[in-house]
Order: structure tokens, then C-alpha cells, then sequence
């Protein structure tokens, strides 16, 4: 009898992990950490956006078909009561992993309920949005202190006249041609793996496929397909910039979502057990820690003069253009960089309804030197995805902050990717980075 009752005990953990860890606390976080990942593939069946990426065990998936109408309020409901059993163990002062699983999960859960509302059609300013879906408030940013950093930009541009059109036409310089985009990507994304591996041990079965994709709002996706796999796909639509090859290869790729799924997966999931990293909410906390540790990540990878270096010698003669006004580009481009929070104050103004579309388009072109082209597809971006372009820029200053903060500087790379490679294998909410940038 007691070797039955151990067993049906034990199995649901050896089901999920391979290395269960005893002690109640931790088969009673499991059975939550199950019921979170349940919750968030039944909200799945109707909201197509709700799983970015899901390798757990198919006992886990909805079992029934979806009901004719989305039921928001017995889901609200299923959040509510996962966050009152999580209760106990948020202030368990003697088990740290413990504590820190059951604040995780109480932050994503808090996500859940509001993309519950939003996809049932309830508004929300864009500072709720960003508070409950990513668990931050982006600071504000003024029209004229975008407008300061173009009177600088202006400084560096060569030629006369109106600064954008002056930035376009140094940026068109480096488009790669449409029938070299596939070798240059591929050139991109393998320097920046061999850069990664340098100090980032992965799975030795890690992998991707590239695709090249149309119609689609973003410029790259990465989708994660778990036992340490991504698809990676292109939009060919977006303007090949080569600067951007480098820029999706490593915020896509290496040391990016392709490294960071990873290793939370080999980390967590199966070396450690934990269920409910196995499903990644694309509207949750985590997506500011992945997007955020993406696009730091290029920088990681290719610090700034190591980046306009391999771009000189390998990747502008693979496309066969010209070098001349490279450095001037890059100079603009840090500039470009600290005009992306733009992007931030775009959507905080669409949603708050501030702002108009072709406002939002003249903004996007103006402050952050998109093209007509792009511009518009960034604005079909924001209005699917909402609040959720923060990530990229607010999250990447969380990121940068953290690492930084701690030494993990220019100078020290070491230290920077050991510190990089700690955040990319931890739970960790964006309040964790905040609370540690202030210590
Ligand atoms: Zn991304």
C-alpha cells in the first residue's frame, strides 16, 4: 500500500521533470506550477497570442474542446484562486527557490488576468497595461527630448538640409541587395553562435531552421519548439539594413531567444523539474526579461567597435558594397538607438488615445528614422501587440542596468557574459532587476 501511495505521489513529478527534489513545498509548487500551465494553454484554445512557446508534457494540454464563447470570468476566476494557494509560499522565509517560484508565477498570473480583459475587449490605459502585463512603468519621455537628440545627430550627418532625409541617405548606402540577404544572414548568425559559445556552454542538440516570411508586422520572430530548437523567421518585407542582420541574428538567435529558451529549458525544466517554464506567456513579465536580454544581448555579442569590424570585412563584401561612411552610420546609429524610447512614448500616447495614426507615423519617421516602409509596419506592430513594444527598449535598459550595475561592463566581458548567461538560466521578474539596480 505504501509503495502505491509513494507512487502516485512521485509520478506526476517524474512526468513533468526528471529530477524531482523531495519536500513537500516543492511537489505542492508543482502542482501549481501544473495547474498555471493548464490555465494558460485553455486560454490558448481562444486566444492565438497567449503561448508563445509550450515543450511540456501533452497531459497538460486542454482536454476539452473550447466552448462557443471565451469565458473570461471562470478564467479570472482560476487565476485568482491559483494566486491565493501561491499565498503562503510568496513569504516562506525558509526556502529561498521556493519563495522566488511563487513570486515568478504570482507575476505572470497577474499578467494572465489582464490579457484576459484585454482579449475580451476591455480598454486599459497604457500604464495598466504596462504595470499588470509586464510589471514595470516606463518613465516619460518630452517631444523636445527627442527632438535634442536629433539637433545632435544633425552634428554628425554629412550633406545639407532636413536631418532625416540626411540620415536615409546614409543609411541606404548599406541595404543589402534582396538575393544576398540569405547568405549574409546565415554569415551573421553563425559569428554571433561562435561568439556565444565562447562562454555560454549550450545543449549540445541545439538547433534552428531560418524563414523567410511575408505580411507579418514584426522583422524576425523567433519561435521556440523545444528539446532546444527554434524556427527563425525573416520578415522579407522589412528593409535589410546590414546593421539589422547582426541585430536579428544575435536578438533572434545567439545569445538571444534561441539561447535564452534554451537554457531556461535545459536549466529549469529538465535538469530541475520546474513545470511552469515550460509554457511562455507572450504577454507576461517574461517577455520583458526576453526581449530585453535579446537586444542587449547584440551588444554582448558585438560590442560596438567589434561589431562595425566584422561588418567591414566580412559581411559589407559579401553583399558587395561599399565601406565608405561606415563609422559616420554608426555614430548615428548610437544616436538612433537612444531615439528608439520613441517608440515607448508612440504607444503610450495611441493608447491613451493622445495621438493619432499618422501622428504615430510622422513620429516614427521623424524620432525614430524609420523609413515610410518601415514606419508603417511598426505601426501595425504597436497596434496589435499594444504595450508590448516596452519590452524592447525599457527592457533592454532594465537588462543593461543590471548587468552593468554589477560589473558586468565594456571592459570586463567576462563578467558580462557570466552575469548574462546567470539571468538567461534564472526565473527572474523585472522587479528582481529593478530592486538590484538600486541596491
Ligand atoms: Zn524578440
Amino acid at each position: 500500500m505504501r509503495f502505491y501511495l509513494m507512487l502516485l505521489f512521485v509520478l506526476p513529478v517524474y512526468c513533468i521533470g526528471q529530477k524531482p527534489i523531495g519536500g513537500v513545498s516543492f511537489l505542492k509548487m508543482n502542482q501549481i506550477a501544473n495547474d498555471y500551465v493548464r490555465l494558460g494553454l485553455s486560454i490558448g484554445q481562444y486566444d492565438g497570442d497567449f503561448v508563445d512557446a509550450y515543450y511540456g508534457p501533452d497531459s497538460l494540454k486542454p482536454t476539452t474542446p473550447k466552448q462557443a464563447f471565451f469565458p473570461k470570468d471562470s478564467f479570472l476566476r482560476a487565476v485568482d484562486n491559483l494566486k491565493v494557494q501561491l499565498r503562503p509560499y510568496e513569504s516562506d522565509a525558509t526556502d529561498q527557490v521556493i519563495r522566488k517560484r511563487a513570486t515568478w508565477i504570482e507575476s505572470q498570473l497577474t499578467a494572465f488576468s489582464r490579457r484576459i480583459k484585454m482579449f475580451s475587449g476591455e480598454q486599459s490605459t497604457f500604464e495598466i497595461q504596462a504595470k499588470e502585463l509586464f510589471g514595470v512603468e516606463p518613465p516619460k519621455y518630452s517631444e523636445e527630448h527627442f527632438k535634442s537628440l536629433l539637433r545632435q545627430l544633425e552634428k554628425i550627418l554629412p550633406g545639407e538640409g532636413p536631418v532625416v532625409p540626411r540620415f536615409q541617405n546614409l543609411a541606404n548606402r548599406f541595404i543589402i541587395p534582396k538575393e544576398k540577404v540569405d547568405t549574409v544572414v546565415k554569415t551573421a548568425i553563425a559569428e554571433s553562435k561562435r561568439r556565444t559559445k565562447k562562454y555560454i556552454q549550450l545543449p549540445d542538440s541545439e538547433d534552428f531552421r531560418i524563414e523567410y516570411v511575408t505580411g507579418k508586422p514584426w522583422a524576425g520572430y523567433n519561435w521556440y519548439l523545444g528539446n532546444f530548437r527554434s524556427l527563425i523567421q525573416f520578415n522579407s518585407e522589412s528593409t535589410s539594413f546590414v546593421d539589422r542582420m547582426i541585430d536579428v541574428a544575435s536578438h533572434e538567435g545567439y545569445p538571444g531567444h534561441h539561447v535564452y529558451n534554451s537554457l531556461l529549458e535545459k536549466n529549469l525544466f529538465k535538469d530541475k523539474g520546474w513545470p511552469e517554464i515550460s509554457l511562455y506567456p507572450l504577454y507576461s513579465p517574461q517577455s520583458l526579461i526576453a526581449e530585453g536580454s535579446a537586444n542587449y544581448g547584440i551588444e554582448v555579442a558585438f560590442p560596438q567597435q567589434e561589431k562595425i569590424k566584422f561588418i567591414r570585412e566580412n559581411l559589407l563584401p559579401l553583399a558587395g558594397l561599399d565601406t565608405a561612411g561606415l563609422t559616420t552610420y554608426f555614430q548615428a546609429l548610437v544616436i538612433k538607438g537612444e531615439l528608439s524610447n520613441v517608440r515607448t512614448e508612440i504607444c503610450r500616447r495611441l493608447l491613451n488615445g493622445k495621438m493619432t495614426d499618422d501622428e504615430a507615423i510622422r513620429w516614427t519617421v521623424d524620432y525614430a528614422l524609420l523609413n515610410e516602409n518601415d514606419a508603417t509596419h511598426s505601426l501595425s506592430f504597436v497596434k496589435k501587440y499594444q504595450s508590448y513594444v516596452i519590452n524592447y527598449t525599457y527592457g533592454k535598459d532594465l537588462v543593461k542596468n543590471y548587468i552593468e550595475g554589477q560589473g558586468g561592463s565594456d571592459d570586463h566581458p567576462a563578467r558580462r557574459w557570466t552575469l548574462f548567461k546567470i539571468l538567461l538560466s534564472n526565473e527572474t521578474r523585472p522587479a528582481d532587476l529593478i530592486a538590484k539596480a538600486r541596491e
